[in-house]
């Protein structure tokens, strides 16, 4: 490190070692982080996701937490009562997998990580106020979380049912949909593709919020995370047609699309090998081939049933059904390219316009009937017509022919409507949340089954529902607690009689889908947090963190706090009004940071190098916050050295002479522009949370600094000014540099507890000119402008100027004439 220390002109060097641990101790003994419920101040709630206990801290979770810590550090001196408060995301596969790997009991070793990485958060100098630390795999946590779950059972919003569901063979548990990830579908946590299995599983009604879910109104979340939500949970209008069937007519087959005009041109219809009528309707003539059929298509995984390129499979079952439009028969196939889980697992075919409708019409030699056409009349040969134009009409269809395909999607779902045999219907992408899991360490769900009451919730007075730590834990499929005798011998709470316990443990999104209210009041013993904290605190005002995270975290703690709203437990609608994720921090190669690439920067140990204010500075400068940047050891030197003369530049010197001269009079006034724009650009930015460019204009402030100091300034009221701006407006990203500087000027401690930088405003503003406006040689108006004012810009104000409109009279000029930073002449037009 000594080839980047920098000497001061009295010799100490800047050196972090002796002093940052000391501060940190101090600030942590005299809570100086600790939001208190009762200070007057207006509340903050900012906050960064709290991590999984799954290892080390490594650079990106300091990436990730240092910018909201930043922000909350400035809002605590911009006077606001902050809660920053910092958790362990304590259960979930992360610390199972890694406990079953190493042999450790997963407790023993989620606890010891905790201690770890809370030891390593605080040597980021971040300003968590850990008196409020919540850890979800405590009792003291899941116990009010279970409280939860049932209050959600109560309303309805929780429920157990049959379902086909994602199953990662490798780690043996049930994927919720957002954790199968991409077109292979694979395991968000292995990366093993996922399959499917029947199992009866616990559900979230996240559903019954879809349409709610859909309204970011009043919130600032970045663009790509609500359309990736909107996209997820996939609203779609059109219209649920019926089709009668024969030979039987044994129910109607119901289908949903979103192209009702196309009803005329529907020719046969494909029903998903599993839907349930499939097997009523199939003549026995059709039946082995049907059955066959129908066993090979559900050994298939979903992507191979979805992907384009191969050649379509169906068998016809026998069965015809009638279009409701042109009452003719149409033939029923099933094919595997129909999915039982979307829509109502059945199509009307139409083959004139669905590309795997064509192909599959083409295959079985069923008949193809054009019914929509661009104005031209042109209809495509041998192909699908599937692009959609504006002016494009029906043909061929009935009454309707001719109308704009726009309108005819209203009024054949009317006619449909009037027939009993449709209805407009709106269909959803999203399916509830899949809640529990066949794992260990997780939260037990508090349901109990008895043989003649079913399944009965937990009586309150008996939660927690203790997770025991005398078990098995290698995964097999099932949750090792079935193998725990003591565990699953439980009491009807209606009966009195043996009950087994429910042995499924709860997703760990659960978990995070209320945490933050827990922060509000942490040690809270009568329920999940108490009422009258959550109404001050929340909403949380800042919320970062990674925008993998949409579909998931990110939609589960919105719909989680819409039910708590439903269920009467909090007032608030949304848990967040500003969202913003963080970029990534890559290797210096440009690559993902990974052990095999050998291209990873341990925190620990960049701390002992260039201690943490090095490091936070660094990781903020990289890049905008919200992309990140790779990683650079120059990088990183150049910062150390900046806060070198940072530390040149504020240690107290000698009073300067009394008499400075005008020349001197002269740069003070520039050092204190300087100084005061400084103010409000970085503060502009920290809320941005633009960090970049911030520690880019305190570096240029730094050097207007130094100059001033060679200048002779250095005694100065204003160079006094800009050395204590200047350490308030550092605090936040380098809090233990800017605390000690602070110090050995005399400043009181806190650095962190004093009031934040306020701009002058005519200190700040850069040079102005007066320049006269003339109309027809006489002066009518002045403007205030830079010198660097365009001419353009110049011209569109005087001709605003209502002086100068008045004899104008809504007239353009004949002419304008500037005379550069003199006069501006408006000729008026001659009559
Ligand atoms: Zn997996
Ligand atoms: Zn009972």
């Amino acid at each position: 490190m000594t080839e980047t220390a920098t000497r001061s002109p009295r010799g100490e060097r800047y050196d972090p070692a002796p002093f940052e641990q000391k501060w940190r101790d101090r600030w942590e003994a005299d809570g100086i982080y600790a939001a208190d419920d009762d200070d007057p101040r207006p509340k903050r709630f900012d906050l960064t996701m709290y991590p999984y206990p799954s290892g080390d801290l490594h650079v990106g979770h300091w990436y990730a937490m240092t910018g909201p810590d930043i922000v909350a550090r400035m809002h605590r001196m911009q006077g606001f009562n902050v809660m920053f408060p910092m958790g362990f995301d304590g259960f979930g596969l992360p610390a199972e997998n890694a406990a079953i790997d190493r042999g450790i009991h997963p407790a023993v070793w989620t606890y010891s990580n905790i201690d770890n990485m809370r030891r390593q958060m605080r040597l980021m100098g971040a300003s968590f106020d850990w008196a409020r630390e919540v850890v979800t795999c405590d009792p003291e946590y899941y116990r009010w979380q279970q409280w939860l779950f049932l209050k959600l059972y109560e309303a309805g919003l929780v429920y157990k049912a049959m379902g086909i569901v994602d199953w990662c063979p490798k780690d043996k548990v049930v994927l919720a949909r957002e954790q199968v990830v991409g077109t292979e579908r694979r395991c968000w946590r292995c990366n093993t593709q996922v399959d499917k299995r029947d199992l009866e599983q616990w559900y979230f009604r996240i559903t019954n919020y879809s349409d709610e879910l859909l309204s970011f109104e009043g919130l600032d979340y970045p663009e790509p995370i609500k359309l990736m939500q909107t996209n997820w949970i996939g609203r779609s209008e059109g219209a649920e047609i019926d089709f009668a069937t024969e030979p039987d007519d044994v129910e109607a087959i119901r289908v949903f699309t979103t192209r009702p005009d196309t009803v005329f041109g529907a020719t046969f219809m494909v029903l998903a090998p599993e839907h349930p009528l499939v097997s009523v309707l199939t003549t026995d003539d059709r039946r082995d081939e049907v059955e066959a059929y129908v066993a090979d298509a559900r050994r298939e995984t979903e992507i191979e049933r979805m992907s384009t390129d191969r050649e379509k499979t169906g068998v016809f079952i026998g069965a015809h059904a009638i279009n409701p439009m042109t009452d003719e028969r149409m033939q029923i196939w099933i094919a595997d390219y129909v999915l039982p889980g979307y829509g109502t697992g059945a199509i009307m075919a139409v083959p004139a316009h669905d590309q795997r409708d064509y192909e599959f019409a083409q295959r079985f030699d069923l008949p193809i009937r054009y019914v929509v056409a661009p104005a031209s009349g042109e209809l495509p040969e041998g192909k699908a017509l599937v692009e959609h134009s504006a002016d494009e009409v029906l043909v061929d269809s009935g009454e309707f022919t001719g109308m704009p395909a726009s309108e005819a999607i209203g009024a054949i779902t009317r006619a449909l409507e009037e027939r009993g045999q449709g209805s407009f219907a709106v269909t959803y992408r999203q399916r509830d949340w899949v809640a529990g899991r066949q794992r260990y360490w997780g939260a037990p769900i508090p349901i109990v089954y008895c043989d003649e009451h079913g399944p009965q919730p937990v009586p309150e007075d008996r939660l927690p529902v203790v997770l025991p730590t005398d078990v098995d834990f290698a995964p097999t499929g099932v949750s090792p607690l079935q193998s725990h005798a003591e565990f699953l011998n439980a009491t009807c709470p209606v009966c009195d009689g043996p009950a087994r316990r429910e042995t499924d443990t709860m997703d760990t999104f659960v978990d995070s889908s209320w945490y933050f209210l827990r922060f509000c009041s942490p040690a809270f013993t009568d329920g999940p947090f108490d009422r009258t904290k959550v109404d001050e605190w929340m909403p949380i005002h800042l919320y970062g963190g990674g925008a993998e995270h949409a579909v998931m975290h990110l939609l589960y703690f919105r719909f989680f706090t819409k039910a708590l709203r439903d269920l009467g437990l909090v007032s608030i609608d949304e848990p967040t009004l500003k969202l913003r994720n963080q970029g990534q921090i890559l290797g210096a190669d440009h690559n993902r940071m990974s052990k095999s690439r050998g291209n990873v920067q341990a925190p620990d140990e960049l701390v002992s190098r260039y201690g943490s204010d090095s490091v936070r500075a660094f990781l903020m400068f990289v890049g905008p916050w919200d992309q990140g940047g790779p990683w650079s050891s120059t990088g990183i030197d150049g910062i150390h050295r900046w806060l070198g003369r940072v530390w040149n530049a504020a240690l107290p010197t000698e009073p300067a002479a009394a008499d400075i001269g005008s020349e001197a009079e002269e740069l003070a006034r520039a050092l204190r522009r300087a100084t005061h724009m400084t103010i409000d650009a970085v503060t502009a930015d920290y809320e941005d949370m633009h960090f970049n460019t911030a520690i880019s204009k305190l570096m240029q402030l730094t050097n207007a600094i130094t100059r001033a100091r060679e200048a002779g300034l250095a005694g100065s009221k204003a160079y006094a000014e800009a050395v204590e701006v200047l350490l308030k407006l550092i605090a936040p990203v380098t809090p233990h540099v800017a605390e000690e500087l602070w110090e050995r000027r005399g400043g009181a401690y806190s650095i962190h507890q004093q009031s934040w930088p306020l701009a002058d405003p005519a200190l700040a503003a850069a040079d102005t000119i007066e320049l006269p406006v003339q109309v027809d040689g006489k002066l009518r108006d002045r403007l205030v402008v830079t010198p660097d004012t365009q001419a353009e810009e110049i011209e569109s104000m005087a001709l605003a100027s209502e002086h100068v409109q008045r004899y104008l009279g809504g007239r353009p000029p004949a002419k304008v004439i500037q005379i550069p930073g003199r006069l501006v002449n408006v000729v008026t037009p001659r009559d």
